[in-house]
């Protein structure tokens, strides 16, 4: 006879908080943000290198957007997540959450469980950023999804190659008509034929999906395109697919979080 166990849904977490969202289609809007520890990639321009091993705490705002943080241990259960979320949720603050990361596909076993509750509890739309490298972690949670980022990698600017992966799970959100778009980071470094490939490969799915061009808010060396490239490269870009749009990383002008 089998022993029946219990398993509690917990996850890795980094931080729980209020914010102004500063890159892609939802530019501008207030976020309920929270930020999943562990990435399996290994992106050259990464500015959440923090996120990638499971750290011990995570930090987690009492009052929205006033920075007083409480810290606590990880891992973190459900129910205790679904309290922090509803002391964060004020009425008409925010206009969705983002899950975010690190890669939260990690943790598509929790999500799959945690979505449904915070989606009854808040009303709030729910918005995933990914790295677009796990197709099969996103079908166990697309249903509950209104809206997707997926981050295109290119090989001359982040070192990660997943054309097949990207396909697939772009094809998948856009299969499920939700809500999706396609960012990409780029550089000086940017390889043009990169773009062109990305192009084609957003067209195949559906020309109508709009891409984000996020020029590198520069780190470690590598450094933003000339505004030259940029403009070369959005044209290059339109002819696959019509809205191809160029947006840096608002959220650090503005010295957000
Ligand atoms: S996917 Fe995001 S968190 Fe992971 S390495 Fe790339 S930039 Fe960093």
């Amino acid at each position: 006879m089998t022993a029946k166990t219990t398993v509690k849904s917990t996850a890795r977490l980094m931080e729980v908080f209020s914010a102004i969202q500063g890159e892609g289609f939802h530019v501008g809007t207030r976020q309920l943000f929270i930020r999943f520890a562990l990435c399996d990639l290994r992106c050259h321009f990464c500015d959440s290198v923090h996120t990638w091993n499971a750290p011990t705490t995570c930090r987690i705002e009492r009052s929205p957007g006033l920075r007083d943080f409480e810290f606590h241990s990880n891992p973190v259960c459900l129910t205790t997540l679904m309290a922090w979320v509803e002391r964060q949720n004020l009425p008409f603050l925010h206009d969705s959450i983002s899950l975010t990361g690190g890669e939260p596909l990690l943790h598509a076993a929790f999500l799959q469980e945690f979505l449904p509750q915070v989606r009854s509890l808040t009303q709030l739309p729910i918005y995933l950023e990914s790295g677009g490298h796990r197709p099969e972690q996103l079908a166990m949670i697309l249903p509950y999804l209104d809206s997707v980022g997926m981050d295109l990698k290119l090989p001359s600017v982040s070192g990660e190659t997943y054309w097949p992966e990207h396909t697939n799970f772009l094809q998948l959100c856009f299969d499920a008509q939700v809500e999706v778009f396609v960012k990409i980071i780029i550089s000086e470094q940017t390889d043009p034929a990169e773009l062109q490939r990305s192009a084609q490969l957003v067209a195949g799915v559906s020309p109508d999906i709009p891409i984000f061009l996020q020029p590198v808010t520069p780190l470690g060396g590598v450094l933003a395109p000339t505004p030259q490239q940029v403009l070369l490269w959005q044209a290059m870009m339109k002819g696959f697919v019509p809205q191809v749009r160029v947006v840096p990383q608002t959220h650090k002008m503005l010295n957000q979080l």
